[in-house]
């Protein structure tokens, strides 16, 4: 039997990155669910339904449809939109469409159908708090806004993503935590059972390895 592991934190902590690299040296799945909510925000953006109508953007769900690849890739109503969902516009977007309860029933339950099969590294903001309560490890990611701004301006460089400069990146990263912070519906916090890793000043090597040996333990179970 494989595990799932559940990785939570805020904003640009790296979650996706060490997920990705963790799953690799596994042969396990990432499963990044900030891309759905970025999915779904980016459908309202493009369709002209407000981020506010909570009702509106469940009906629109119910027409969606939402594929992550294992490769990475991200899928909405069959058209590739991996870079279209990572601007900072859709970053607000997704965090204003993510406080809805209803829009995140909707998202939990596919989350949680495609983790049963277990073999899966799946990152948010509620993974170990609500979706998969039962991960066999759990983590929560940190780091300074500092660090983590510098990082996000560094991708969007990288990826010729539109970008602005780093300190408007980490007063955004800071309003994102706070707003995700203190919402009513899941908000983020840290599992009472999950370890917190501080990433700041790790490599992603380190990282890697720091969550690999916790995982380690219930790897040797499952061989
Ligand atoms: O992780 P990422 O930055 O891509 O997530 C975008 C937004 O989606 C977050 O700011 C957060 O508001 C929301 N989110 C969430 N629950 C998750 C994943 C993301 O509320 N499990």
């Amino acid at each position: 039997m494989k595990i799932n592991i559940a990785i939570d934190g805020p904003s640009a902590a790296g979650k996706s990155t060490i997920a990705k690299r963790l799953g690799n040296r596994l042969g396990y799945v990432h499963l990044d669910t900030g891309a759905m909510y970025r999915s779904t925000a980016l459908k309202c953006v493009n369709s002209g339904i407000s981020l506010d109508d909570e009702d509106a953007v469940c009906e629109m769900l119910k027409n969606t449809e939402i594929t992550l690849t294992p490769e990475g890739k991200v899928y909405l109503d069959g058209q590739d939109v991996s870079d279209a969902i990572r601007t900072d516009e859709i970053s607000m977007a997704a965090s204003k469409v993510s406080a809805h309860k209803n829009v995140r029933r909707d998202l939990v339950a596919r989350q949680q159908e495609m983790a049963k099969a277990k073999g899966f590294i799946m990152d948010g903001r509620d993974i170990g708090t609500v979706v998969l309560k039962d991960a066999e490890v759990k983590i929560y990611m940190t780091a300074s806004a500092e660090a983590r701004a510098l990082r996000r301006y560094r991708q969007n460089i990288e990826k010729g993503i539109p970008t602005t400069d780093v300190e408007t990146i980490a007063e955004e990263i800071r309003q994102r935590d706070y707003d995700d912070m203190h919402r009513e519906n899941s908000p983020l916090r840290k599992a009472d059972d999950a370890t917190e890793v501080d990433t700041s000043d790790m490599t992603i090597e380190e990282v890697v390895e720091r969550i690999y040996q916790l995982a380690e333990p219930f790897l040797k179970k499952e061989a």
